[in-house]
């Protein structure tokens, strides 16, 4: 163990986060996470093995100024992963941007005053490195999202906006604490919470018939217990530092439905249709403007294009190896039919 400090979690309800929270109790770590409600609403938390002794749940808000403070007090880590992750939004600046940005340097204001903090390990994403794949190229940490903007993809630009404050918070205050930005793609595996977090919603969508066919998008798929085993490697390894890409393989939607189909999973409506042609992308692309609109932006900004990133850096600098993602893949899929929101097709 680094610290025998509590670690701080922001966030702690999320998909991500409580994978962070269930890892570090399972390391002996204490922690202390930060929730939006009451702590008697997280039972998914509070009954996790080592809880009662070494979990404490503070209530917080990232639009509330100071609400962070007593949460970090005497840590000397903290793991900022609260921001809404929502690609639907009525008022984009108000539900996404706002919380991403205040709340990020809400958070690290709260570990300037604290004193104590060594490291933030701030969940990004890979919305900040693009949010447009050019098939000629291999993304990597040094990438930027440079093209999002409130009315293209703002989910996307939430992130690299909130990346950049937490960076240029870095560099105006030079506080004693540093910063390690892990930066996931699709993360996708079984949930503690029974809430459906937005990705596994969209496979679940694959499972049942919202998408018209097989489109020619494909994805970095990562599980979320090795992004919370990520965000431990950052705190604990010392030499840590900057950006790390965190992406197991790159999967086109063709394979995915294949994949799906050959693990058991035929008897759901999964696409049938061959979209994923040139006249399919064109098609897709004329769809787009029928969808809500972020998904039908998502969708022209995406389709037609081969994503690639490269996550050598943070496997040899974190030397964390990633599960195999037809695992995590057909372990989503159970896991969602446990929670209820998939129904089991016998
Ligand atoms: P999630 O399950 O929706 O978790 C988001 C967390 O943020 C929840 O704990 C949520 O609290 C909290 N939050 C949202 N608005 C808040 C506010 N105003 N004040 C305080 N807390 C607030 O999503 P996730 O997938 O775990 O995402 C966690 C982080 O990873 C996010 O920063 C996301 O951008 C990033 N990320 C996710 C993925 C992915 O594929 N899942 C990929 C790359 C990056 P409530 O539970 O109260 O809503």
């Amino acid at each position: 163990m680094i610290t025998d400090k509590p670690v701080c979690v922001t966030g702690a309800s999320g998909f991500i986060a409580a994978h962070i929270v269930q890892q570090l109790l399972a390391k002996g770590y204490s922690v202390r996470g930060t929730v939006r409600k009451s702590p008697k609403n997280y039972p998914f938390l509070t009954g996790l093995p080592g809880a009662a002794e070494r979990l404490e749940l503070f209530e917080a808000d990232l639009l509330s100024e100071g609400s962070y403070d007593l949460a970090v007090a005497g840590c000397n880590y903290v793991m900022h992963t609260a921001s809404p992750y929502v690609i639907n939004v009525k008022n984009p600046q108000r539900d996404l941007v706002d919380p991403a940005v205040d709340g990020t340097e809400s958070v690290l204001e709260s570990c300037l005053k604290a004193g104590c903090v060594k490291r933030v390990i701030f969940t990004s994403s890979i919305a900040a490195i693009t949010d447009e794949p050019e098939s000629m190229k291999v993304f990597t940490e040094k990438d930027w999202n440079t093209m999002s903007s409130l009315e293209r993809n703002p989910y996307h630009y939430s992130k690299t906006l909130a990346e950049r404050a937490a960076w240029d918070f870095i560099m105006r205050k030079r506080p004693k604490f540093d910063l390690v930005s892990i930066n996931p793609f699709m993360v996708i595996g079984p949930s503690i919470s029974p809430s459906l977090n937005t990705t596994n919603q969209m496979i679940r969508d694959i499972m049942t018939g919202v998408y018209p066919g097989i489109m020619d998008v494909n994805w970095g798929f990562v599980d979320v217990r090795d992004v919370a085993k990520a965000h431990i490697l950052a705190m604990e390894t010392e030499t840590a530092s900057g950006r790390y890409l965190c992406s197991a393989e790159e999967m086109h939607m063709r394979e995915l439905v294949a994949l799906l189909k050959s693990s058991g999973f035929d008897n759901y409506p999964l696409p049938k249709i061959d979209l994923s042609g040139i006249t399919g992308t064109l098609l897709m692309k004329a769809l787009s403007f029928t969808q809500p609109r972020d998904t039908g932006m998502y969708i022209r900004t995406n389709v037609g294009r081969n994503m690639r990133c490269d996550n050598a850096k943070i496997k040899r600098e974190l030397g964390i190896s990633f599960m195999p993602t037809k695992n995590s893949i057909v372990e989503t899929v159970k896991n969602m039919v446990k929670w209820g929101h998939l129904s089991s097709l016998k």
